[in-house]
């Protein structure tokens, strides 16, 4: 199994969250991940699609604590890729 821990991370994203789902299933991969960039920091739900994005310096006090609170709620699968 891939570990989350060492496996390298997309650029720009600073804080990953694993998800209910990925707890229940075992899949590492279904994560909420927080991305920051130049203009704003987004956080997208690997498992069901949800974001939420803000500016800093509001985006610490939104974003992030969505981020945690949406992955340890979120049993979403991800769409299955072709
Ligand atoms: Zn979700």
């Amino acid at each position: 199994m891939q570990n989350t821990t060492t496996a390298t991370w997309p650029q720009g994203v600073i804080a990953r969250y694993l998800t209910k789902a990925a707890e229940i299933t075992g899949d590492p991969t279904i994560t909420v991940d927080v991305t920051e960039t130049e203009y704003d920091v987004r956080a997208e739900c690997r498992g069901c699609g949800e974001d939420r994005t803000n500016i800093p310096p509001y985006a610490s006090v939104t974003v992030t604590p969505w981020a945690q609170e949406h992955a340890e709620t979120c049993r979403a699968l991800p769409r299955p890729t072709a």
